[in-house]
């Protein structure tokens, strides 16, 4: 009996530390705190070439990788003292929220929706949704010519995906992954037509299989990429804010962008205007 009792209680508090760590149930971080105390988490893509990777020899490369040591480093933080951690679409909020990172520089479209649980620095670039299709493909043209009941691959938790399901939704089969580059295997081996996300990423993606894979259309969509970072942690904010204007004033933006997507042969856009809303 008393046995018994012990071993449920035993599963109890094991079924609580489930649970708890499930949730994350941390307390969302300070940024300029974490930074007074030499280290810094950044959530990062670890699959997008030419915005965030991780390499086989676990290094990381990309213009947001970039972005996030500019911005470490206007808050003290070497390179060196920067922690990456993989921060999938479908987690960006929560992975802030709980403080499992200080903040996300992952290709993180600013949304009033997403402001309603964190904050927002920059933008700090402006891309824009398109189609990536393979390159034989003739029928695909743009998000009007998704009739018919194509295969479309996206992102869950994604603006792409969103925008898929508010405007396109009787005329396509949208397929959600966790990644875009499982949705780019499913592109090269036919289980799907085409992929839909933001113009600067496919174009990593078509780069990376030459002949094989084509980014199609104009892009539609405005995609605003900002900093994120726990809601109401205004000071950081600032000071981000105030790093991406540096970034942009002093070249290292322009740099960083023709060492990292101009390798794919993708054009340098303006940079944007930061927003201190
Ligand atoms: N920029 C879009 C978004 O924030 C798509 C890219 C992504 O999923 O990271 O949802």
């Amino acid at each position: 009996m008393k046995i018994n009792h012990s071993i449920r209680v035993g599963i109890g508090v094991m079924a609580l530390a489930v649970v708890a760590s499930a949730c994350g149930g941390g307390e969302p971080k300070n940024v300029l705190q974490s930074a007074s105390e030499g280290t810094l988490t950044v959530g990062i893509k670890y699959d997008q070439p030419g915005l965030g990777l991780r390499n086989p020899d676990r290094t990381f490369t990309g213009f947001d990788i970039e972005v996030a040591k500019y911005v470490a480093g206007k808050l003290g933080v070497t390179p060196e003292n920067i922690t990456y951690k993989e921060a999938p679409s479908p987690q960006k909020e929560t992975l802030i929220q709980n403080g499992e990172v200080d903040f996300v520089a992952a290709t993180y479209t600013i949304t009033d929706a997403r402001k309603e649980k964190v904050d927002f620095a920059g933008p700090y670039y402006v891309a824009g949704q398109s189609l990536l299709v393979q390159s034989d493909n003739t029928d695909i043209t743009g998000p009007d010519s998704l009739s018919d009941a194509k295969k479309l691959c996206s992102v869950s938790g994604s603006t792409s995906a969103q925008k898929i399901k508010d405007d396109f939704a009787q005329d396509v089969q949208l397929q959600e992954f966790d990644t875009y580059s499982a949705c780019v295997e499913a592109l090269r081996n036919g289980a799907v037509d085409a992929l839909t996300t933001d113009d600067i990423i496919l174009a990593g993606y078509a780069a990376r299989y030459p002949g094989e894979l084509k980014v199609v259309g104009e892009p539609f969509t405005q995609e605003r990429y900002g900093i994120g970072l726990a809601k109401g942690d205004d000071e950081a904010r600032a000071k981000i804010n105030d790093a991406i204007d540096e970034m942009i004033a002093d070249g290292s933006w322009e740099r960083a962008f023709n060492d990292t997507v101009g390798e794919s042969g993708y054009p340098i856009p303006s940079p944007p205007t930061v927003d201190r809303y």
